[in-house]
């Protein structure tokens, strides 16, 4: 055995180590961030085909040391992986209701609505559902201006369970919308059960129309499979106009992306949105 010990040793490849100690020390910025509020809410808005302001995705960032930011895919990974990310989810939600709350005295902004990312372990907790209640109640913030975006990744969970708390969520007027639609477990028949309000089409997808004829046939059935279920679409990732003609053409109702405006920080979206607060 001692022998098959030093063989292991002889065997340890010294970068792994390395990596093993950097998975740490990530683990315990994370940790630190979430105790220092060293996230920020960043927001992208989302507008209608006739070119209205409908409401906005919150995207979390990471201000580091008061200096870069840092974006979600750095660290969305990780808190998901050390299961950070409830504790920091709790915190998005709370935030942008917060927001939401502050945004019903303007009447430029009350009539939006905000947008979540919500991960498949957040939704995952027992109390998920009385979380975001209290949540509500306690910010003041309209159920009905919160939509929480869930990913197909909720297919491969309990679905009777994810489909009893959407429900209890919807009976108090908080929506879903199915977020990067057609890259995961897309199954037909689990979409029909589930109580959505909205569908998300995949930045690859919208990338390559209008020329692309294959990602104009995806888009096209997955804007007639809304239709049918009478699910709202927004496609994500819109860049250029000949896109976007494309799919007001083929009668998607929300439109997301550079074209129309990056994400930017809370505060800057609401100078450039709201009235005077
Ligand atoms: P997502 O939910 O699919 O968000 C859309 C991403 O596409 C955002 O990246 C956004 O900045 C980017 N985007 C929007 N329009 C365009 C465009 O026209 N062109 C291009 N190239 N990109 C565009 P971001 O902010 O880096 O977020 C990446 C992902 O991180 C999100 O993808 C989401 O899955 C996750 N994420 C962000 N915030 C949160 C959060 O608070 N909680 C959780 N669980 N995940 C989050
Ligand atoms: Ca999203
Ligand atoms: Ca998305
Ligand atoms: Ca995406």
């Amino acid at each position: 055995a001692k022998a098959e010990g030093r063989n292991t040793v002889r065997f340890f490849d010294p970068s792994m180590q390395a990596a093993a100690d950097r998975q740490i020390e990530l683990e315990r910025d994370l940790r630190d961030g979430i105790r220092r509020q060293r996230f920020e809410l960043h927001c992208q808005p989302q507008f209608g085909v006739g070119g209205r302001l409908v409401g906005g995705e919150v995207l979390l960032r990471s201000r580091h040391a008061g200096l870069e930011l840092v974006g979600p895919a750095e660290f969305i990974g990780l808190a998901e992986s050390s299961g950070l990310i409830v504790p920091l989810g709790a915190m998005v939600l709370q935030e942008t209701c917060r927001v939401l709350a502050r945004w019903a005295r303007d009447p430029k902004l009350a009539c939006l609505t905000l947008a979540v990312n919500v991960s498949a372990q957040q939704l995952r907790q027992a109390d998920f559902v009385e979380r975001v209640l209290a949540t509500l109640v306690e910010t003041g913030a309209a159920p009905h201006r919160l939509c929480l975006e869930l990913t197909e990744s909720v297919f491969a969970e309990d679905v009777e369970d994810v489909i009893g708390k959407m429900h209890a969520l919807r009976a108090h007027a908080v929506s879903f919308s199915l977020d990067d639609f057609g890259t995961g477990y897309s199954s037909l028949s689990y979409l029909k059960r589930f109580p959505l309000a909205e569908l998300k089409i995949d930045r690859s997808f919208v990338k390559d129309l209008p020329g692309d004829a294959n990602a104009g046939a995806i888009v096209d059935a997955i804007l007639g499979l809304a239709r049918t279920l009478k699910l709202q679409v927004v496609a994500e990732g819109v860049e250029t106009e000949a896109q976007r003609d494309f799919l007001v053409a083929h009668g998607c109702g929300v439109l997301q992306g550079y074209l129309f405006g990056k994400p930017v920080a809370m505060e800057e979206f609401e100078r450039v949105w709201g009235g005077a607060m």
